[in-house]
C-alpha cells in the first residue's frame, strides 16, 4: 500500500455521534428499547451502546421504504437528480473523510493508514461511479414480428434489504447503496453488529445530502434477528448479502420460503495465489504477503492458498517469513502500524483455533502463531509451510493473518488443485510468461483473476464468485442488473 498520500495522523478520541436506528429520515430507538455494545478491538473496551433493531424495527423501515418508493419526491425525481444526490453524498464523505477513517479504525481495528488510503478513497469513488450511472441505464427498442413497437424499460426493483459484513464497513455500504440508489430503489441496510458506527455516520450524511425520508434506512442489530427479519420479510423485494457462505444459504432459503425476493450473494473464498519460478521474485513475495495479510487477513478474496513452484518454494517461504517478522503489529492509530487487531473476540478465538488445528494436523509453523500483547485481539502474522490440500487450514476460510504455503509441480497440477475447492471468488498468478498467465486465467474457476498483482479493486470492475462464493456480481455495470427489473412494453401500431 502506498504511503505517499497519508495525511497527518488522526486522533483516536473521536466523538461517536450516531448510535440509533435511521428510519424514515429520523433517528429513533429500537421498538424494544434494546441496545448492544460496540467494542474497540484494539482494547476490548466498550465505545458505544447502539440501538439494537429487530423484527418490529425492520417492519417500520420496510413501511417507510415502501412509501418512499411508491410516492413522494424520490419516485418523482429524475434519474439525473438522483445522480446529483449521490454526487453530493460522495462530496460529503470526502469532506468528512478523516473523521470517518478514524471512526472506521476505532470500530474495526484496521490501521488508520489503510482506512485513509484504501477504504475512504474506494468508498468515495464507488458513490461517484454509480452517481454517473443513474441516468445512463436504459432499455432497448426491439424489432419484433408484426405491426408492433416493442421496447424495454429498466425499472427499480423496489425495497432492497442489504446485509453487510464487518471487514470493510464503509466500502460494503457503498457497494450496496451505489447501484441500488442509482437505479431508484429504496434501501434498508443492516450493518454488521461488530461495526455499525460508520454506516450510521454516512446515514446522517445522506440526510444532509438531501435523500428524502424513507429512501435510506439503517437498522443495526444481530444477524438472526434483524438480518433474518429482512431476509424473510414479505414486502422486501430484494435482498443483497455479503458474508459467510453458511449465512448466504440461510438468506436464500428465507427468500425462497417468503416472497421469492431477488437474491444476490457475495460469500466466502479460499483463493489460490499461484507463483511460478519465473516470476519477478520481489514483486511476487510482496504481492503474496499483501494478498493474505492485508486487513488482518480479513478479506473474502484473501490469497489464502499460496501455491509456489517447488524449485523456489523454500527460499520464498524464507523471504515471506522475513517480512512477517518485520511487520509492526499494534495500535491501529499509529501511522507506522501494518497490522491491527482482529475485529472481535469471536474472530480472534476462531483464528487461534485454526492455528491450533494447523499445528495438530502436522503443518510446519515457521513464524507467528501466538497472541500479541494481553489486551485487544492481536495475532502475530503467521506462516505455515508443509501444508497439504486435505488439511483443514487449506480448505476452510480462516479469515485471519494465517498463510498456508504449498508447493506445486506444473500448470496441470496447480490448476487441478486450485479448482479443488467449494469456493471460486478470486485467484492470482505471478509469472513473466504470458502463456502461463493466460493458462491460469482461463482455467481457474474464479470470479476474478489477478495477474502479477492482487486486490486491485475499482468501482468499474465487477467482483463476485463462481461456485459457493456467491450469486451475481457487485461493482461495475454488472451490479446494476441486480437492482433493476426489465419491463417489456409492446404497442400495436
Ligand atoms: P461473519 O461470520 O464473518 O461475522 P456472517 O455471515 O455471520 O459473517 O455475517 C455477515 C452479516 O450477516 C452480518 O451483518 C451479520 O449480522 C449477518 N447475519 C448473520 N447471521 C444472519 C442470519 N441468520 N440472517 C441474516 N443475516 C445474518
Amino acid at each position: 500500500m502506498s504511503t505517499a498520500t497519508i495525511p497527518a495522523p488522526v486522533k483516536s478520541d473521536i466523538k461517536i455521534k450516531y448510535t440509533k436506528l435511521l428510519i424514515d429520515g429520523e433517528w429513533v430507538d429500537a421498538v424494544g428499547g434494546r441496545t448492544f455494545e460496540a467494542i474497540n478491538p484494539a482494547t476490548g473496551d466498550v465505545i458505544a451502546h447502539v440501538a439494537e433493531g429487530d423484527e418490529p424495527d425492520v417492519d417500520k423501515a420496510v413501511k417507510a421504504a415502501r412509501k418512499a418508493f411508491e410516492s413522494g419526491p424520490w419516485q418523482k425525481m429524475s434519474a439525473s437528480e438522483r445522480g446529483r444526490l449521490m454526487f453530493k453524498l460522495a462530496d460529503l464523505i470526502e469532506k468528512h473523510k478523516e473523521e470517518l477513517a478514524a471512526l472506521e479504525t476505532l470500530d474495526n481495528g484496521k490501521p488508520i493508514r489503510d482506512s485513509l488510503n484504501a477504504d475512504l478513497p474506494l468508498t468515495i469513488a464507488c458513490y461517484r461511479y454509480y452517481a454517473g450511472w443513474a441516468d445512463k441505464m436504459h432499455g432497448k427498442t426491439i424489432p419484433i414480428n408484426g405491426p408492433f413497437f416493442c421496447y424495454t424499460k429498466h425499472e427499480p426493483i423496489g425495497v432492497c434489504g442489504q446485509i453487510i459484513p464487518w471487514n470493510f464497513p464503509l466500502l460494503m455500504q457503498a457497494w450496496k447503496w451505489g447501484p441500488a440508489l442509482a437505479m431508484g430503489n429504496t434501501v434498508i441496510l443492516k450493518p454488521a453488529e461488530q461495526t455499525p458506527l460508520t454506516a450510521l455516520y454516512v446515514g446522517q450524511l445522506a440526510l444532509d445530502a438531501g435523500f428524502p425520508p424513507g429512501v435510506i434506512n439503517i437498522i443495526p442489530g444481530m444477524g438472526p434477528t434483524a438480518g433474518g427479519a429482512i431476509a424473510k420479510h414479505m414486502d422486501v423485494d430484494k435482498v443483497a448479502f455479503t458474508g459467510s457462505t453458511e449465512v448466504g444459504k440461510l438468506i436464500m432459503e428465507a427468500a425462497a420460503k417468503s416472497n421469492l425476493k431477488r437474491v444476490s450473494l457475495e460469500l466466502g473464498g479460499k483463493s489460490p495465489n499461484i507463483v511460478f519460478a519465473d516470476a519477478d521474485a520481489d514483486a511476487a513475495i510482496q504481492g503474496a504477503y499483501f494478498a493474505l495479510f492485508f486487513n488482518q487477513g480479513q478479506c473474502c478474496c484473501a490469497g489464502s492458498r499460496l501455491y509456489v513452484e517447488e524449485s523456489i518454494k523454500d527460499q520464498f517461504v524464507e523471504k515471506l517469513t522475513g517480512i512477517a517478522k518485520s511487520r509492526r503489529v499494534g495500535d491501529p492509530f499509529d501511522m507506522k502500524t501494518h497490522q491491527g487487531p482482529q475485529v472481535s473476540r469471536e474472530q480472534f478465538d476462531r483464528v487461534m483455533n485454526y492455528i491450533d488445528i494447523g499445528n495438530k494436523q502436522g503443518a510446519k509453523l515457521v513464524t507467528g502463531g501466538s497472541r500479541v500483547g494481553d489486551r485487544g485481539f492481536f495475532i502475530e502474522p503467521t506462516v505455515f509451510d508443509g501444508v497439504r490440500d486435505d488439511m483443514t487450514i487449506a480448505q476452510e476460510e480462516i479469515f485471519g493473518p494465517v498463510m498456508c504455503v504449498m508447493p506445486f509441480k506444473d500448470i496441470d497440477d496447480v490448476v487441478q488443485r486450485a479448482n479443488n475447492s467449494i469456493y471460486g471468488l478470486a485467484a492470482a498468478v505471478w509469472t513473466k510468461d504470458i502463456t502461463k498467465a493466460h493458462a491460469i486465467a482461463n482455467r481457474v474457476r474464479a470470479g476474478t483473476v489477478w495477474v502479477n498483482c492482487y486486490d486491485v479493486f475499482d468501482a468499474a470492475a465487477p467482483f463476485g464468485g463462481f461456485k459457493q462464493s456467491g450469486i451475481g456480481r457487485e461493482l461495475g455495470e454488472y451490479a446494476l442488473e441486480h437492482y433493476t427489473e426489465v419491463k417489456t412494453v409492446t404497442v400495436k401500431l
